[in-house]
């Protein structure tokens, strides 16, 4: 049962709580107190994503944040599966003019990013063999793949050791708010399937302690939306399922290579030996907190016409298995980093939007120097992210290619 007493409630134990928590008693403050339905995180987005860490991004906000968070990561190198095998992007023209127009930018903050004729992929990619739609492709070499889930076990270890205490099964069901300040949240306790229905939308019961807090942190991914709706402060956030899956070849071998993004949006990298992890984004996908996986449908209608497309190596493949995680999808597409306008002690950190593990480090950083210091120090271009922003106080920060 989790103490009715907390300096800093965390709700939400994924890759940002769990970063937020380290970075907060690292700095020294007691109290922390993280709060998650189910601390294996079975159906968080940090235990369902592909693993991919890139800085090639358009806003310079979103370039520092994940480029500080790839060095950091990097330094652990194999404790963390780090490889930095680069990420290919494949164009068609129209996107190739938009993506070359913001190398410059990403060059400037160190990216290293080189522009590929379709020649010039063909030679150093020999298996993509079909290019002739291709206007070209932008290489990232220094990014790559990590192991969210070891990344995700460091911050809590770090967190713990520090101080910070970890609360599994759970849930918070109501926030109270005095005179525009949090005070605290109930906090329902729930069995594995309590927990897994009540990520699912159903209604969470069990025993419910009313826990105190002075400071509250939304990190709530996916479900950031019904926790600020209980803070009384709605976000303009959804969750809308991906699917993924892992695909079989005795044809190609993607290990020397990174991630790959095909002009379609289809992307996959190397999983293991004749194994591969490909997934696809359908457009207008309507939000759900829903969980089911296509199968091999999935496969044969998103993932092998487009491959095949690509390459003669991809003519055969085999569907293995896959499974569905939840994108937390913000309306211009960059996460929300900040404190939660007009209700004093709430903080908020989610809605990545694809791309909460290659900023899970930074971010988090930002937001513990927010709470501390009440400043950004690290990365004043944080700022970027209030969500103030969607009450027209601050500019959007809209990402285009992601995936
Ligand atoms: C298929 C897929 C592929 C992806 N690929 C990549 C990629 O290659 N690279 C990348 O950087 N990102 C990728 N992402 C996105 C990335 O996984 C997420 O941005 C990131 O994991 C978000 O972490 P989080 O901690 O904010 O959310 P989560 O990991 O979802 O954690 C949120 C936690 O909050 C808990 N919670 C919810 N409600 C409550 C409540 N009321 N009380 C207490 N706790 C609560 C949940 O149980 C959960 O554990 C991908 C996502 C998906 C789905």
């Amino acid at each position: 049962m989790v103490d009715p007493v907390a300096g800093t409630l965390v709700v939400g134990a994924g890759l940002a709580g769990s970063a937020v928590a380290m970075h907060l008693a690292e700095m020294g403050e007691d109290g922390v107190v993280v709060v998650d339905p189910d601390l294996a995180g079975v159906r968080s987005s940090s235990e369902l994503n592909a693993g991919g860490v890139r800085a090639t991004w358009w806003r310079p906000v979103n370039v520092d944040l994940c480029a500080a968070t790839i060095a950091e990561l990097a330094g652990h190198g194999d404790a963390l599966g780090f490889r930095e095998r680069g990420y290919l992007w494949l164009h068609r023209p129209g996107r190739w003019e938009e993506a070359v127009a913001h190398v410059a930018m990403q060059n400037d903050r160190g990216r290293e990013v080189e522009l590929l004729t379709p020649a010039e992929v063909r030679r150093r990619f020999p298996f993509i063999d079909r290019v002739d739609d291709l206007a070209g492709a932008t290489f990232s070499p220094h990014d790559g793949l990590v192991d969210p889930h070891a990344v995700r076990e460091l911050y809590r270890a770090r967190a713990r050791a520090a101080g910070a205490r970890f609360a599994d099964r759970s849930m918070v069901t109501a926030v109270h708010v005095r005179d525009g300040r949090v005070t605290g949240a109930d906090v329902t306790e729930v069995d594995a399937p309590g927990a897994d229905a009540a990520l699912q939308g159903a209604p969470a019961r069990g025993a419910t302690t009313r826990v105190a807090c002075a400071r509250l942190v939304n990190a709530a991914g996916p479900w950031a939306a019904p926790l600020a709706d209980l803070m009384g402060a709605p976000v303009p956030c959804r969750a809308v399922p991906r699917q993924v899956c892992l695909v079989g070849t005795r044809d190609v071998d993607l290990s020397p290579y990174g991630m790959i993004v095909d002009a379609t949006d289809v992307y996959l990298h190397h999983e293991a030996e004749g194994l591969f992890l490909a997934g696809y984004s359908p457009p207008g996908d309507p939000p759900a907190y829903r969980f089911d996986y296509e199968g091999a449908a999935f496969f044969e209608r998103e993932i092998w016409p487009r491959l095949a497309h690509r390459a003669s190596a991809f003519d055969r493949l085999e569907h293995v298995r896959g499974w569905t995680g939840l994108y937390e999808l913000s309306p211009d597409n960059s996460a929300l980093l900040g404190a939660v306008g007009g209700l004093r002690g709430a903080f908020e950190i989610h809605s990545f939007s694809g791309r909460g593990v290659m900023q899970s480090w930074a971010a988090a950083l930002a937001l513990a120097e927010l709470m501390v210091h009440g400043e950004h120090r690290t990365f004043p271009s944080a700022a970027a992210l209030s969500g103030a922003r969607f009450a027209g106080d601050g500019e959007r920060q809209p990402e285009e290619l992601h995936i």
